[in-house]
């Protein structure tokens, strides 16, 4: 399996990040061997000083395509889950001033936290999902996918032209503003609405 995450697409962390608004999404991928284990512990990694976490929708490929047009791209996932794409800031923006690509920033191991699924019949909309990160429980970010600059279906029609999705293949849409640092025993806990997703432990 792989995962596709999607970079820049809520405007209000564009203009943290200080981006400009890019006229195609940003796609990057991270390997499977960064996908932390359940019931395990975020170990900060010892080539960064500065990992922020990013809270983001995750949609589950369950079936194969290629150059999935954008009205039938409701019928290539059928689950909507939470997750985090952990990224060292410090490392990213190393790489980004000199023009170079970002995996080692977004695709170490660990780097990518999956959380519960739920079927997409729950959402009466999946463009009005309301999700969060609360940071020993505090609210640290919060989003909803009303605010997504490509939605859903938009986002599996674009990828489809570059990549082959495959059955269980997992996208990241991409994170809202807030992001910011972890540190040493935090935990962070993301919800969808009122359901609890994930909960991990920082060390
Ligand atoms: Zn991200």
């Amino acid at each position: 399996m792989k995962i596709i995450c999607i970079g820049r697409n809520y405007t209000d962390h564009i203009k943290e990040l200080e981006n400009e608004k890019p006229t195609d999404p940003v796609i990057f991928m991270k390997p499977d061997t960064s996908i932390l284990l359940k019931k395990q512990p975020f170990f900060i990694p010892d080539f960064s000083n500065n990992v922020h976490y990013e809270v983001e929708i995750l949609v589950k490929i369950k079936k194969i395509g290629k150059y999935i047009d954008q009205k039938f791209a409701h019928k290539y996932y059928d689950e909507i889950g939470l997750g985090i794409d952990f990224t060292a800031r410090d490392i990213q923006n190393q790489l980004k001033a000199k023009g170079l690509s970002w995996e080692k920033a977004k695709a170490f191991d660990g780097a990518a936290v999956i959380g519960e699924w739920i079927a997409k019949e729950e959402f009466s909309d999946v463009n009005d999902i309301d999700f969060r990160l609360e940071k020993n429980e505090e609210i640290a970010q919060q989003g909803n996918t009303k605010l997504m600059l490509w939605k859903i279906d938009e986002l599996i029609a674009y990828v489809s032209q570059y990549f082959t999705l495959k059955i269980g293949d997992i996208i990241f849409t991409g994170t809202p503003a807030g992001v910011g640092p972890v540190a040493t025993n935090d935990t962070l806990t993301g919800f969808i609405g009122e359901r609890k997703m994930f909960s991990i432990k920082v060390k």
